[in-house]
């Protein structure tokens, strides 16, 4: 698409946009009695208009109920985790047998390494991407430690070659061939947070397993974003928020993949509660784990109803609408903001100042997220944008990151950020 810097192209846009309803069924936060242009849906993405309700089907149903709403709500409590299934599968491009809802992001990386690192005295190494998310870093650092090894030999970092800022993958792939049969799991964030860079989670997950080790990716910044086909791919295990770009509110219910493979098996060692139990034995209250052959069998404790309410409101809007048109609006939408971004670089004319967008700039190869180094510019900049309205993030030193979200940002909004940058500048 050739794109124009003028608020015409954009309406048009945005005139055309199949989607451009779904924006009337978010709230956007409102500043000074002006809407605001949120480009954060990738730290937490905006509330659906009907998640109230959804919310208050289940308050309703326990004032009712009590106790009974487990078997007798509208949605029974019991197995209300089991809704999930389908319509996540369809997000992550999995089976549905191998997705399920339950605590959250950091909690679930760490049950997923308890399965599939595995560290023995030949092979116990880790491979990651160096600056990883701390969330993970930390996990990481103290599965090792609690395995028995060091974290300096047994966690290997794949950093940017010298002058870059993007992870080159044949570098993955090199240090996966390099560690070899000392490698025991590979994990890595599938969609930079930082940079916003998509790694080739297919070619990392054949290369992890030619050398024997289990491969999974942290898909917070994936899930909802990018094309994911987790079953297909192969993928060992995966984990993500549901805060995010799936829009289920601050804190809310995560969820995991793991591979049919793993779920058919019945020896794999993991952490245990009643709710991955038979379900034709749980409530026998008898000895003995006999984990569902589902990766359900990875739940422990029944489900955060409430949380899950509001889960499911945004998940019903994704299913709706289908991940295919999300992604065709989604690399319009982030071509617009880059072409916008680049198109005022260029009219800068002080040669220490300058915007450089370090995500990869083939659509392949990012989501929505775009991130910008602002040479030249402190967090003035920043206040400046959020002064205007604009909701965006900013990293030290200069790095400003902005999503832009197919279910509720319009090409207006790009193009009016626009118009506040210059001005900033
Ligand atoms: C957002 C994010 C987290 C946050 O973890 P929580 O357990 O949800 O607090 C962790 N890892 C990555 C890569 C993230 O982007």
């Amino acid at each position: 698409m050739t794109y124009k810097n003028t608020l015409e192209f954009a309406l048009n846009l945005d005139e055309q946009d199949e989607l451009k309803t779904y924006r009337n069924k978010f709230h956007i936060p409102v500043i000074d009695k002006k809407e605001t242009i949120y480009f954060t849906g990738n730290s937490l993405g905006l509330q659906p208009k009907s998640t109230i309700d959804y919310i208050n089907t289940e308050l309703q149903d326990w004032a009712k109920w009590g106790v009974e709403g487990h078997f007798h709500s509208k949605n029974p409590w019991f197995a209300y985790h089991e809704m999930f299934a389908e319509p996540i599968s369809r997000i992550v491009g999995a089976q549905p047998k191998e997705v399920v809802v339950m605590n959250n992001l950091t909690v679930n990386l760490n049950l997923l390494l308890v399965s599939f690192y595995r560290p023995t005295a030949k092979r116990y190494k880790i491979i990651c991407e160096a600056k990883a998310f701390p969330s993970d870093q930390y996990a990481l650092e103290m599965q090792v430690k609690s395995s028995g090894f060091n974290p300096k030999e047994a966690i290997v970092e794949v950093a940017p070659r010298e002058g870059e800022q993007l992870i080159n993958n044949d570098d993955i792939i090199a240090a996966i061939e390099e560690a070899g049969d000392s490698l025991a799991c590979v994990m890595i964030g599938g969609v930079n947070y930082f940079t916003g860079q998509v790694f080739n989670m297919e070619a990392i997950t054949s290369a992890a397993h030619k050398v024997g080790a289990n491969c999974g990716f942290d898909l917070a910044h994936g899930v909802g974003n990018i094309e994911l086909k987790l079953h297909e791919w192969d993928v060992d295990f995966a984990c993500w928020c549901s805060y995010k770009y799936l829009n289920s509110g601050p804190g809310g219910v995560a969820g995991v993949f793991i591979n049919e493979k793993h779920c058919n098996n019945t020896e794999l060692p993991r952490f245990a509660g009643w709710w991955g139990q038979e379900k034709e034995t749980r409530f026998l209250m008898e000895k003995g784990f006999n984990p569902i052959k589902s990766a359900e069998a990875w739940q422990m404790s029944n489900a955060p109803v409430l949380s899950m309410a509001a889960h499911k409101a945004a998940i019903d809007i994704f299913d709706e609408v289908g991940m295919d048109k999300l992604l065709q609006k989604q690399r319009l939408l982030s071509g617009y903001l880059e072409f916008i971004i680049d198109d005022i670089s260029a009219s800068l004319t002080k040669p220490d100042k300058s915007l450089e967008i370090i995500t990869p700039r083939n659509w392949k190869e990012r989501g929505c997220q775009v991130s910008v180094i602002a040479h030249g510019y402190g967090k003035d900049l920043f206040n400046q944008l959020t002064e205007e309205g604009v909701i965006s993030d900013w990293r030290e030193p200069n790095v400003i990151r902005m999503a832009p979200v197919p279910l509720y940002n319009s090409f207006q909004d790009i193009y009016h950020f626009g118009e506040i940058l210059k001005k900033a500048l």
